[in-house]
């Protein structure tokens, strides 16, 4: 069930993954494999940051996250008074997007009626409103809806066609809604699932591109603008890589990125389900401290929508920890830069420290200001299905440790009690800085924390993964 909230957590993160990695090269030509695809922003946008793909399904998800049932008009009247707002200050608007809202806006309040009409009339004066900018911003939805699909293809068609009147639009949205559903109920990757709530010939033609899809390459797919070949790209991009886990999500974003022109929507799309099939926790950290964008939000903040999407109108500032021990604090053994401890030391920060790494949730409260701070999703858990993707975690946060160690800083690196998930990766760490086993490491790590005691899985994984050098 834990692995099932990390995969709908990671529909959203995964979205804005794509798109911010795909950011620095829309409008460039396939990207060939001697070149990086990497998180750097470019022209407006800073590294990390999103576009319009996950501003506008951000809005799809605050609405969702209170409950209300997409649906309805009064829920899709308060999505176009968000995309409304947004579009006012936002860096870039698609341009059909932008004819539909400015129509829909001439009479205060703009409502899902008006954008409708628009929708339907800027289809009929320019035949074409099959952009790619309802799929786009489709995938939390999906979430939405774990527990009624046809509730959700209704709603995902709906949604689209408040902007973007063709149905091809309408059948690309649906499609894969129903293929993020179905990746969050059961890690499957399979964009066929939809496919029957579509009429006989339309399901035809979907079939016949998503065969085409599967026999290109994203780059040997032109016109990504296109709705269709849009999702044909993404998916593309989601079959011709593999890996699994992490490392496919990675991959297929690096392939969709390369397919060229859309560059953060066709990632977009593709990290939607791809986060949905692996979770969040498959989100590199090196992303996650980095994602950022309209209106002001971290991933850490994506998160914290995807889990209110699952728990409507339950407000959480997250856990106390009251009644644990959560005092201990010593100097790494074989680093005096990394600080080890509870999380009474985050709360009590010593003012050496300038960055901080949670193994656990941490509430809104002790989240620290004015540094880097790497939350990490790790279960003090021995059963493999609360850390689907252990050893990468692991690592992932090792590595945030170095890198922050690398720019000169003072870390802190902590989980509730420092008992299980601090000595773990805190041995990892030793091992890779000293150049020593892992059981070296960890036994060093527990002189300095006689009360921790790692659970038998993480240290197995110290064993496994931390390789004398
Ligand atoms: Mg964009």
């Amino acid at each position: 069930m834990t692995s099932r909230n990390d995969r709908a957590e990671g529909v959203l993160l995964g979205t804005a993954a794509g798109d911010a990695l795909g950011a620095p090269y829309e409008f460039q030509p396939p990207r060939g494999a001697e070149l990086p695809v990497e998180m750097t922003g470019g022209g407006p946008w800073e590294p990390g940051e999103w576009t319009d793909d996950t501003a506008m399904a951000i809005a799809i998800a605050e609405v969702a996250a209170t409950g209300a049932d997409l649906q309805d008009e009064a829920a899709q009247d308060a999505i176009v008074s968000r995309w409304h707002t947004w579009s006012l200050t936002a860096k870039d608007v698609g341009i059909q997007t932008r004819s539909v809202l400015s129509a829909a806006a001439r009479h205060a309040p703009i409502t899902a009626v008006a954008a409708r009409a628009a929708s339907a009339d800027h289809h009929q004066r320019t035949g074409r409103t099959a952009g790619n900018g309802s799929l786009m911003r489709t995938a939390p939805v999906a979430p939405a809806y774990l527990d009624d699909e046809d509730a959700m293809v209704t709603a995902a068609r709906a949604i689209s066609e408040l902007t973007h009147f063709d149905p091809d639009a309408g059948d690309a949205a649906v499609l894969w809604c129903c293929a993020i559903r179905h990746a969050v109920l059961t890690t499957e990757l399979d964009v066929r699932v939809g496919l029957r709530h579509l009429d006989a010939d339309r399901r035809a033609l979907w079939t016949a591109r998503l065969d085409d899809a599967e026999a290109l390459r994203p780059a040997e797919i032109p016109n990504n603008g296109w709705v269709v070949a849009a999702l044909q790209a993404a998916w593309s991009a989601i079959v011709t890589t593999r890996g699994g886990g992490p490392a496919h999500l990675r991959a297929g974003l690096d392939a969709a990125v390369r397919a060229g022109f859309d560059t953060d929507t066709v990632a977009a799309i593709a990290g939607g389900l791809l986060g949905a099939a692996y979770g969040a926790s498959a989100v590199p950290l090196q992303w996650r401290s980095r994602l950022h964008g309209w209106p002001g939000m971290t991933a850490r903040d994506l998160v914290g929508l995807a889990t209110a999407i699952q728990r409507p109108g339950a407000t959480s500032t997250g856990p106390t920890y009251a009644g644990y021990r959560t005092d201990a604090l010593v100097t790494h053994p074989f680093d005096d830069g990394v600080l080890i401890g509870g999380i009474g030391a985050l709360r009590k920060l010593p003012a050496e420290v300038d960055a901080v790494v949670s193994l656990c949730r941490v509430a809104d409260a002790d989240v620290p200001t004015g540094m880097p701070h790497v939350e990490v999703r790790l279960i003090d858990s021995v059963d493999a299905d609360e850390n689907p993707h252990l050893d990468h975690v692991l690592l992932d946060a090792v590595g945030a440790v170095e890198e922050l160690r690398a720019q000169g800083r003072t870390v802190l690196l902590h989980c509730v009690e420092a008992y299980s998930r601090t000595p773990t990766v805190a041995a990892l760490y030793g091992a890779r800085v000293r150049g020593v086993s892992g059981d070296e490491a960890l036994r060093a790590v527990l002189d300095v924390l006689p009360e921790a005691n790692p659970n038998a899985v993480f240290r197995d994984a110290v064993r496994r993964l931390g390789v004398a050098t």
